[in-house]
């Protein structure tokens, strides 16, 4: 008999039966259909033995301590600042768009004033920014926005930014400084051996079972449990009741190339011409060091696995359809990216999972993050990561001067 069955072995899952188990001593049979734990943040060593995420470049950044402390139980860290170039009118420019960015593709020269002043006045105001559209257009005008953002938004979403929530390319931050890291958060950082070894220790508990190449659905009636936490897709769970939750796919094209280097940064994106929407150097994010090199490319996709929740007005509507359902499920929680439709990155999953721990044992997620009744934490000696200074990026070299 066990305590829970957790559908699908990401981090919503995988963190739900640590804590389970070790927090609160219950017996956990965790389950998913693909061959293997870590759900989409899944990595592997390829056959040249470079490290390479299966699923899409997955790059840990968080403001959050509590969760970053509560996964540095799990890992070592190599401290990493995420940076991106856009393929734009045959140049490599920065991206989010900087004071270089525009310098470099105008052949101008501004300093950080001048160009505030270049925003303002391409600029289109917006009474209410309401799309993904709105967002752009209205702090960097119509041509920057064509540029970076209207045929990549299209290609990645199959929908025009008019037709996406804000939230979408608000991501993406626009700046008037030099500053060309993509994310600003405090903590920034890779797992030192990588996600699937923290997955694997996540789950290293007596009190965890794996069945892996296993769809819930095969199981559900041979097996007693108690609950379930359920982090497959929503829509799916109540077999398409209320008709099919969009979600977007990408199909991902690996390659290894016999050379050290393939470009010139970790991500390179590409807005316009080609049909893909980036390309990946996985040992610029590893740290790896190797004579070979392996990339990825990804091509968005209306069918296939389901990767992003599209948000939107109506597909809004319909999960809160789907969420009324969810919650009439006694003895089901329902939790993760694909469950609950929220366009979520790794820290707001872990997040999220450590929330529904707190509310199952009636505690407040902070203290919940770090009870321990049934095996002691793994060993972590010495940290590799620092916690970076404030201002500074966390290598221990201070940004570029700003003019
Ligand atoms: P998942 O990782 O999707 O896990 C759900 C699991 O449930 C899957 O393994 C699935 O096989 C399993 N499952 C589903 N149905 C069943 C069933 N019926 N029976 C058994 N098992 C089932 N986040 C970041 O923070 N930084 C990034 O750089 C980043 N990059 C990303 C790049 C890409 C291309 C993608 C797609 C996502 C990226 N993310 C990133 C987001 C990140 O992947 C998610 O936030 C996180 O993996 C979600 O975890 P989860 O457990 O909710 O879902
Ligand atoms: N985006 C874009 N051009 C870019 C980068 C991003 O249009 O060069 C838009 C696009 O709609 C994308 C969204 O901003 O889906 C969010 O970008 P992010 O890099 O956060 O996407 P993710 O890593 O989640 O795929």
């Amino acid at each position: 008999m066990f305590d829970y069955l957790i559908v699908g072995a990401g981090f919503a899952g995988s963190v739900l039966a640590e804590r389970l188990a070790n927090g609160s001593n219950k017996r956990v049979l965790i389950c998913d259909k693909r061959p293997h734990i870590g759900g989409n943040a899944y990595d592997h060593y390829n056959d040249d033995g470079i490290l390479v995420h299966k699923y899409g470049p997955h790059i840990f950044h968080t403001n959050s301590r509590e969760v970053f402390e509560y996964l540095s139980r799990f890992t070592e860290w190599r401290s990493y600042q995420h940076r991106v170039l856009a393929h734009v009118d045959g140049q490599h420019v920065p991206i989010p768009i900087n004071l270089d960015t525009i310098n470099q593709l105008y052949g101008l020269n501004l300093t950080a004033f001048e160009v505030e002043e270049f925003f303002k006045k391409v600029a289109e105001p917006c009474e209410k920014i309401r799309t993904s559209e709105d967002v752009v257009v209205s702090t960097v005008g119509r041509e920057l926005y064509e540029k970076f953002f209207r045929n990549y938004t299209r290609k990645q979403w199959g929908l025009d930014p008019s037709e996406l929530d804000a939230s979408v390319t608000s991501r993406v931050p626009t700046r008037t400084n030099r500053d060309d890291r993509y994310f600003t958060d405090t903590y920034q950082a890779m797992p030192l051996h990588g996600y699937t070894r923290m997955f694997e220790r996540l789950l290293d508990s007596p009190n965890i079972k794996i069945m892996l190449n296993c769809d819930y659905r095969e199981i559900e009636r041979d097996i007693q449990f108690r609950e379930m936490i359920y982090t497959g897709p929503v829509d799916a769970y109540f077999d398409y009741r209320y008709g099919k939750l969009p979600y977007r796919s990408l199909e991902f094209k690996h390659e290894t190339h016999s050379t050290a280097q393939f470009q010139s940064a970790p991500v390179v994106n590409y807005p316009n011409e080609q049909a893909y929407t980036r390309v990946t150097e996985f040992k610029y994010l590893t740290g790896q060091e190797h004579n070979k090199t392996s990339i990825v490319y990804e091509y968005p996709q209306a069918e296939g696995d389901p990767y992003y929740p599209i948000p939107r007005p109506e597909n809004a509507d319909l999960y809160t359809k789907y969420k009324a359902l969810a919650d009439t499920q006694t003895g089901v929680h329902f939790v993760g990216r694909l469950a609950t439709y929220k366009y979520y990155n790794m820290d707001q999953i872990v997040a999220q999972a450590l929330t529904v721990y707190g509310k199952i044992v009636g505690m407040k997620r902070k203290e919940a993050a770090k009870t321990i009744v049934a095996k002691t934490e793994t060993k972590i000696s010495v940290p590799a990561y620092q916690i970076p200074k404030p201002n500074g990026n966390g290598n221990g070299k201070s940004l570029p001067t700003l003019s």
